[in-house]
């Protein structure tokens, strides 16, 4: 495959954007190498600059559950934008978007709809500490919520009482307010509430973790999150920008049983489109502005196109009586071949995966939180991604990122994918 105007591309947007993004993992620099500018894209396959076909396992970073420019959402945004793009005013396609969220998932009243994810968990942290009049959030290590400044967070032994910033430009008196725990690790959960009791607004999770590969949750650790937030008029936020709307119709809540008091959306939510939303019952949500005193707004806050995106997933999602099986199986399909794959050759690995996401692991131990997600040879995922991109095949560049599977995929495109990591087996061997 030759990248060259890829590569042009990449040396005249690092004149004028910073990285040559506008999203740092999109610059290959996990990986190595240049990365790959996308022309267009349609069902399971991304075309690039060079007229290379790739058959993609990001798909967005998640929105395009059903496959890239799935029709129903391109025609709804090219019919919407005709009568105009934004308003600044309230619409009824905004009301619509929201009664049928609220009627896919569990245990919410009321959603209000943001431009992305980012902002979805930093309105929801801030409604959190509104509602409870406490200060403090834990958050999990591994688990991403947005860049938002109380969210970028790294451990140290001190973790307990003080947070340390893992970028500058976050002060240590946000740090402080943000405590981190393991993932999968109720104990430790336990350990950081008895030391901040008082102080306590929430805790954030990735209710399936998402951003470090895919981990899903232990038996019993989010019963055991709800009973704690209970135990100590703490709030549960389940951060489901990822999972919402993938996983089940009505999330991880759906799926696992599991009542959150305010719930995230975003990537499916919006089709594609930047969208981002947050839900909780009525006692919750009527703290927001402006029925309650916790601020929060948007200029382009429910925009007429987004939300015509939205509306069209979401009920091609909720009319769909086969999808997540179908999804399930693809995926199961997939590890069952890949595993098989590298098992002929002897590559240690593991693999995570649950309904439409999965990753896969260099290494032998069960990948349950941050630190044995980082215990993968990284030096294989790098050979690994660039032998699968040689062969059109489009992962994440990244070890500590899902794949995502979408419905778009065929069992022959899935093939074709076994086959290639057949071949990058074999150059290790
Ligand atoms: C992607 C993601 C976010 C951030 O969403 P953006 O739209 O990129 O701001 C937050 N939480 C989770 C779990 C995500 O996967």
């Amino acid at each position: 495959m030759l990248y060259q105007r890829s590569s042009a591309l990449f040396k005249e947007a690092q004149e004028v954007i910073p990285g040559g993004v506008n999203s740092p993992v999109r610059a290959f620099k996990a990986v190595g190498g240049t990365p790959i500018f996308a022309k267009s894209a349609k069902g399971a396959y991304v075309y690039d600059e060079d007229g290379n076909r790739f058959i993609d396992y990001i798909n967005s970073w998640g929105p395009m559950l059903l496959g890239h420019a799935y029709p129903p959402v391109v025609e709804a945004v090219v019919e919407k934008t005709k009568s105009g793009t934004s308003f600044g005013m309230p619409t009824a396609i905004e009301t619509e978007i929201a009664e049928l969220a609220v009627s896919m998932v569990p245990n919410i009243d009321k959603i209000r709809f943001v431009n992305s994810g980012t902002e979805a968990c930093m309105s929801a942290v801030r409604l959190a500490r509104g509602y409870t009049g406490k200060d403090k959030i834990i958050k999990f290590a591994g688990c991403y919520h947005g860049h938002s400044d109380s969210f970028l967070i790294a451990a140290g032994s001190g973790a307990v009482t003080f947070g340390t910033p893992n970028s500058p430009g976050v002060t240590q008196g946000t740090a402080k307010d943000t405590l981190l725990a393991k993932y999968n690790n109720l104990e430790n959960v336990k350990e950081l509430i008895e030391a901040n009791e008082e102080n306590l607004a929430a805790i954030i999770v990735e209710p399936v973790a998402g951003n470090m590969g895919c981990i899903p949750p232990v038996e019993g650790f989010l019963e055991g999150l709800r009973t704690l937030c209970d135990a100590n008029n703490m709030l549960l936020i389940f951060d489901e920008v990822m999972t919402g709307f993938r996983l089940a119709k009505g999330g991880v809540q759906e799926l696992k049983g599991v009542d959150a008091d305010i719930v995230c959306f975003g990537k499916v939510v919006g089709g594609g489109l930047p969208v981002g939303a947050f839900a909780a019952r009525n006692a919750i949500m009527n703290h927001l502005a402006p029925q309650g005193p916790v601020y929060q707004a948007g200029t382009l806050s429910g925009n007429p196109l987004a939300m015509a995106a939205g509306l069209a997933m979401l009920k091609s999602i909720n009319s769909d009586q086969d999808l997540f099986k179908r999804l399930d199986d693809k995926t199961k399909y997939l590890h069952k071949g890949i595993a098989e794959a590298l098992n002929r050759y002897g590559i240690t690995h593991t693999i995570n995966r649950i309904g439409s996401m999965i990753s896969v692991h260099f290494h032998e131990d069960s990948v349950i939180d941050f630190d044995t997600a980082a215990n993968g040879n990284n030096d294989q995922f790098k050979r690994f991604f660039h032998s699968m991109l040689k062969q059109g095949i489009y992962i994440a560049p990244s070890a500590f990122e899902t794949w995502f599977i979408t419905d778009a995929l065929s069992y022959e495109d899935l093939d074709e994918t076994i086959k290639a990591v057949e071949v990058f087996a074999k150059s290790e061997a």
